[in-house]
């Protein structure tokens, strides 16, 4: 069976949806086509089941991309109000967390309920259970799937990173790109936890569940939130932000006590030991941490000198992280489709006219607090606007 659209959107996540519900507004026909058997999976399991749908500090700066001005254009023409506009038109209540990141108070279905029931209001058919065998340009584009074929003069890919495979992740999205002849930036698992191995593994690994607020920092980029230590190294969002931006074999580096001191109380204690550099610990680190911590960095002695070199090492305490937990466990893709293939203002491609890339696959990642989907909507309205 051949079906006839405008526009064929390949994956109902997050940012075909959206992309789907603009261009069906503007009288497009509109097919989403969805491998899985429903639409918005991830959404569903997004922010502890209650969807970090957006930051209201929204900033260019919280992406990254191998080109940091790519993402501008979209974010400014779709904003965390416009989204909000539409979270409030839909009744779905909200609140801020910290740092500007806005979670639904009842759950993220309401999320993909919403957008589901903007998609009807647009005229938006969602094919679910889609096998892509091929994608073919001819004097259109022709998409066969196991059963059917869809034509259409512009396909929209929103097939999302290799994240969490047993969600659904393909490649799909980057060899379609290979396919038209489009390059792609490296691939790599972002905001994933990071592995401790040797020593580090062994020292700490007992203490999983202990967590702290600390500074993180590796290749310029530091983050001030909470450090977990897990059963396999160390996560917690601190750690889940550096990891963007951490590269196989680099050190980094965690402040365990930002803004504070601890020599002080060490050295104007009545006697200068190991149990006054515990109790100096106390409200700062938790304490088995820190008594676990001093272990492996007893001071040399206990003169200002040794007092200011300890200080020293809370504040910038080195590791060098095994590895990470890889896609599996990664929230993002860090990479994708290369950014001077596409148009910053409409998502399509230079070179193949009608083809256009958005959300996760394009090299465009967020930081850690709502900006992926603030991401996914952007582009997709971006491209949406223009198909
Ligand atoms: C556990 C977890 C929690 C997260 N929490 C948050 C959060 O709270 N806030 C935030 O901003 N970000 C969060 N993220 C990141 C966010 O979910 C993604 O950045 C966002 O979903 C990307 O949107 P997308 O539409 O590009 O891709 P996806 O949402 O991944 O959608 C891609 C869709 O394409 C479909 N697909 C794949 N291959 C094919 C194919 N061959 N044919 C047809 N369809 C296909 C998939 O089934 C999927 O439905 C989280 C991620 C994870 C893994």
């Amino acid at each position: 069976m051949i079906h006839k659209f405008d526009v064929l959107v390949l994956g109902a996540g997050a940012a075909g949806l959206f992309c789907a519900i603009e261009a069906g507004r503007r009288g497009r026909r509109v097919a989403v086509l969805e491998r899985s058997e429903r639409a918005g999976k991830k959404i569903l399991i997004s922010g502890g089941g209650r969807c970090n749908f957006t930051n209201i500090h929204c900033r260019p700066d919280n992406f990254f991309s191998a080109n940091e001005h790519f993402a501008k254009s979209a974010l400014s023409r779709y904003t965390p109000a416009d989204f909000i506009a539409l979270v409030e038109k839909h009744g779905i209540a909200y609140h801020e967390k910290t740092l500007g990141q806005l979670f639904c108070d009842r759950s993220a279905q309401l999320i993909t309920d919403m957008l589901e029931t903007e998609c009807r209001a647009a005229g938006v058919r969602i094919f679910l259970d889609c096998r892509i065998r091929e994608v073919r340009r001819q004097t259109q584009f022709i998409v066969r799937t196991e059963s059917e074929e869809f034509h259409a003069p512009a396909v929209v890919v929103a097939t999302g990173g290799l994240s969490i495979p047993k969600m659904g992740a393909t490649a799909f999205g980057y060899e379609l790109a290979r396919q038209f002849g489009l390059k792609i930036v490296a691939t790599r698992p972002g905001l994933v936890p990071l592995l401790l191995g040797g020593k580090d593994f062994n020292r700490y690994r007992d203490l999983a569940g202990v967590s702290a607020e600390v500074v993180a920092t590796t290749n310029h980029h530091s983050f001030r939130e909470k450090m977990l230590i897990t059963h396999r190294g160390l996560s917690g969002p601190a750690i889940l932000q550096i990891s963007s931006y951490w590269d196989k074999g680099q050190s980094i580096q965690i402040d365990l006590a930002p803004g504070r001191e601890i020599a002080p109380a060490i050295r104007s204690a009545k006697v200068r030991n190991m149990a006054a550099a515990r109790s100096a610990f106390l409200g700062v680190l938790p304490k088995r941490f820190a008594d676990r911590w001093l272990e492996a960095n007893k001071p040399a002695s206990w003169t200002n000198e040794a007092l200011a070199a300890l200080e020293k090492r809370i504040h910038g305490w080195q590791l060098s992280p095994a590895g990470t937990e890889g896609f599996e466990k990664a929230e993002v893709t860090a990479g994708g489709v290369d950014t001077d293939e596409l148009s910053s203002k409409t998502m399509e491609s230079r070179k193949v006219p009608g083809l256009f890339f958005i959300g996760e696959v394009v090299d465009v990642t967020g930081h850690l607090g709502g900006f992926n989907f603030q991401w996914a909507w952007a582009s997709g309205a971006a491209a949406g606007r223009s198909v």
